[in-house]
């Protein structure tokens, strides 16, 4: 049996890139404090703000809502819960249950928003005769939608699940895409636009894996199940090799992270016009182009 570093107490996690164990007590301590210094280094929530989260039912969403909703202790701001349900046989219902029962038994408020009822059809529907792009489609229409939602519900910000690996993907996808300009969306709180809610992503710091340990340990009630149109063969290739490099250079993850925040803030300090969003002449959403994605994608199912 492993100790912990700190205490001696069974250990529940070994923390490579540090080479620590950790016990149950520290390593909640530990995943605690670096999701509050997250939100304090990033000017992520201020007092009075009103919050929507997007809830999945998944575990980093579901880690999230108990992550803020421990914070409302210290730092008085309001917290509203938003499901997409994008009609995904076999999947969606049982996180969907997951994020209501969660969201309900905290006392958060907790609104559903479907495909098949804003958008005349679900998910499965859409992609009945092409599946080669799902994650593309559904991301753009829930990313709308989740916009909306929050917006009608007067939030300030939106806050998303994403963690340290799905940041350190998208970096590296982007960039393999030679598209590394669409990295600077991870840190939205610049972009200047009314229609568009501000999203924060307060676990960036936080490895996936830890993530779950945290659930865990926190007796926090997580759903493993993958969503069926699983990812992009492109994330899932990055994502196998970011895990196997993390595995022989602790810490890569990290370092993906920070040098790409580097690069952000050398590039924010010398333009910082880039970040500022145009209006979609079809439906005054905010955009980067003339026309949205989301009309797009739209005005073709
Ligand atoms: Fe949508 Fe892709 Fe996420 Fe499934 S994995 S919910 S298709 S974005």
């Amino acid at each position: 049996m492993m100790r912990c570093s700190k205490c001696g107490e069974e250990s529940i996690i070994f923390l490579h890139y540090v080479r620590k164990h950790l016990c149950a007590r520290h390593f909640i301590g530990m995943f605690e404090k670096r999701f509050r210094s997250t939100v304090r280094e990033f000017g992520m929530l201020k007092k009075g703000d009103r919050v929507a989260l997007g809830l999945s039912g998944g575990k980093d969403s579901t880690v999230l809502l108990h992550c803020l909703h421990d914070l409302q202790k210290d730092l008085p701001f309001e917290l509203v819960a938003i499901t997409i349900d994008e009609g995904i046989a076999g999947y969606r219902a049982a996180t969907r249950k997951i994020a209501e029962k969660e969201a309900d038994r905290l006392g958060i408020e907790h609104h559903v928003v479907s495909f098949k009822k804003d958008l005349g059809k679900t998910l499965d529907i859409i992609l009945k005769t092409d599946q080669s792009r799902a994650c593309s489609y559904c991301g753009v229409l829930r990313r709308g939608l989740l916009n909306r939602k929050a917006r009608e519900l007067g939030a300030d910000k939106l806050a998303i699940g994403h963690n340290l690996d799905d940041i350190a993907q998208t970096v590296l996808m982007n960039i393999i895409r030679g598209e590394p300009s669409r990295s600077r969306r991870l840190l939205e709180p610049l972009i200047t636009n009314e229609a568009f809610i501000p999203r924060i992503r307060p676990l960036l710091r936080t490895p996936e894996k830890e993530v779950a340990i945290f659930a865990m340990a926190r007796d926090i009630k997580i759903d493993h199940r993958e969503c069926p149109y699983a990812e992009s063969a492109l994330r899932q290739d990055v994502r196998r090799h970011l895990n196997e490099l993390e595995e022989v250079h602790p810490g890569t993850k990290f370092k993906i992270l920070s040098s790409f925040l580097k690069m952000e803030n050398q590039s924010r300090n010398s333009k910082t016009q880039d970040a500022e969003l145009e209006t979609c002449f079809s439906c005054g959403e905010p955009c980067s182009g003339k026309r949205c994605k989301f009309c797009e994608m739209t005005s073709c199912i």
